[in-house]
């Protein structure tokens, strides 16, 4: 086995939050995202997806139109889940998120006490949003970093082949 391919611990991390944002239902953009903590141990992970009780089905994904209508006004960002879904104090935790997190996440993380980045595509650089994230991030001593490698993953469903035949 010694052509077997290992990953790094940044490409594994990268890719949990890649599988994590397959649960997002939203059609445009799935994020995900995944905070480990010193001892490299997942304390938190997330996607983006409605806030619990709004239903999916019924809130709006759509981009365009009046804020009461897009998805604007209700998605809870990956970043924002996986910090509001972690399981201890996130002081000097590493944040892996599949998109450089907006000026929103930005405020969340820095409070949070996560002291790291890393990220994947930073597709809205240089935007004002995108701006402001790096300035408050900058200011509040927090580091990023974007991974040389990209991190594809494919999930195979199928129907389990040791159940009887239905
Ligand atoms: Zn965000």
């Amino acid at each position: 086995m010694s052509d077997k391919q290992i990953i790094s611990w940044d490409e594994y991390f990268m890719g949990l939050a890649h599988l994590s944002a397959k649960r997002s239902k939203d059609p445009n953009t799935q994020v995900g995202a995944v905070i480990v903590n010193e001892e490299k141990r997942v304390v938190g992970i997330g996607y983006n997806g409605m806030p619990y009780g709004c239903d999916d089905k019924v809130f709006p994904w759509a981009r365009v139109g009046d804020t009461y209508n897009t998805k604007y006004a209700y998605v809870v960002h990956a970043e924002l889940n996986a910090i509001l879904n972690s399981i201890q104090k996130l002081s000097g935790c590493t944040i892996y998120v599949s998109l450089f997190p907006c000026n929103e996440c930005a405020k969340a993380i820095i409070q949070s006490g996560i002291k790291h980045i890393v990220y994947e595509s930073d597709k809205y650089c240089g935007t004002e949003t995108n701006l402001a994230s790096k300035r408050m991030l900058k200011a509040a001593g927090i580091d990023w970093k974007q991974l040389e490698t990209t991190v594809d993953v494919h999930v195979e469903v199928v129907r389990n082949p040791e159940l009887p035949e239905e």
